[in-house]
């Protein structure tokens, strides 16, 4: 009780101290800020008349393009409906739950949660479910069990397994439409793969699928190297890349990326002995995933062949949603377009082809 009634003291206090800080540092948005203010009357409920709730949200790390893009449509939604504290993990899953044993101790109203190990959520749950705050967690997906073992906890991601068939059929597509591709003429594909990391679910279906798909369309697929294993990093990928073309070269005819960010790399790479530049003849495909601006530049100069969307925006406006449904005490879905998938714990959001 007493305990309660502290953190309750405790966000009061943090509403102001908070609000103080985004009125200084949120010059411009003052209009748009006044404007949402008389929405929040009427999302009356665990906070008080006039209040907003807090609303803690953890990010696996904030250098990662697409999650940056989640994090500003999120922080675009809650602008003026909540009180955001918002933390880097940095991709080390002990800062990050440090980070969230300070937010639960605030006494945050809900909490957004892009897991670092996706593994390590049972240990969120637990923490959560003992300080009785909600849960949503985003794009990196705890096993289902997990999430249903917490009433006040759910899942918004994206389905992995349909972004790699996606790939899988873009391959198919552009081997038909250009016969060229085939280098060595052999009616097979040459590729190469960049997985995301070793033991991240989603990476693991997207390599999966991917390749599995194009099979199954009828196209035959044949793997140039081990999968490169380059933990979404541009760099990471591009060093791999200029080592697999220093002994292959010619001898690939696509590459194939769990996420943009190393699709870019590759282009990097190729691009340092000729492939895929601008107006140039010599080319390589390469797809990725997520539609990160850069990937969408690199597809409109031709220096790329494909991606597929991965919608950051709908995201983070699902998890704003969400979280403030949870913060009132609201269902979750309620008010929204969004609907349960078969595990009944699970929200996700469509991917769609993204080309020329
Ligand atoms: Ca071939």
């Amino acid at each position: 009780m007493k305990k309660k009634l502290f953190a309750l003291v405790l966000s009061g206090l943090m509403v102001f101290s908070l609000a103080a800080c985004s009125s200084s540092s949120s010059e411009g948005t003052t209009e748009e800020a006044a404007g949402e203010e008389t929405a929040t009357t009427e999302e009356e409920g665990a906070t008080a008349e006039g209040e907003v709730p807090d609303v803690g949200v953890l990010i696996y790390k904030y250098d990662d393009t697409y999650i940056s893009t989640v994090r500003n449509a999120l922080e675009a939604a809650l602008d003026g409906k909540a009180n955001v504290s918002m933390q880097d993990g940095k991709g080390d899953q002990a800062t990050q739950n440090d980070q969230l044993d300070v937010m639960i101790s605030k006494g945050v109203d809900v909490l957004c949660v892009n897991m670092v190990d996706a593994q390590a959520a049972s240990g969120v749950v637990e923490k959560a479910k003992a300080a009785d705050i909600p849960v949503i967690f985003f794009n990196r997906e705890p096993a289902t069990d997990v999430i249903a073992s917490y009433e006040k906890a759910i899942f918004i991601g994206t389905n992995a397994a349909d972004a790699g068939k996606m790939q899988g059929d873009i391959i198919t597509d552009l081997f038909a439409e250009h016969p060229e591709y085939d280098l060595n003429g052999d009616g097979k594909v040459q590729y190469v793969m960049f997985q995301g990391e070793p033991d991240n679910p989603e990476a693991i279906a997207r390599t999966q699928y991917s390749v599995e798909q194009a099979v199954e369309n009828g196209t035959e697929m044949e793997q140039v190297g081990e999968t490169q294993v380059c933990n979404w990093d541009t760099e990471q990928a591009q060093k791999a890349m200029e080592a697999i073309l220093a002994a292959n070269e010619g001898k690939i005819e696509l590459v194939i990326a769990n996420n943009d960010g190393m699709a870019i790399g590759c282009i990097a790479a190729l691009s340092n002995i000729g492939y895929n530049v601008e107006g140039g003849d010599k080319f390589i495909p390469v797809i990725g995933v997520d539609a990160t601006d850069a990937a969408k530049d690199a597809i409109a100069k031709g220096t790329m062949s494909a991606t597929v969307l991965q919608d950051g925006e709908a995201m983070g406006n699902a998890v704003a949603a969400v979280a403030l449904n949870a913060a009132s005490g609201a269902d979750f879905l309620e008010g929204t377009e969004l609907t349960l998938d078969d595990t009944g714990v699970a929200v996700r959001i469509p991917y769609a082809p993204y080309t020329k």
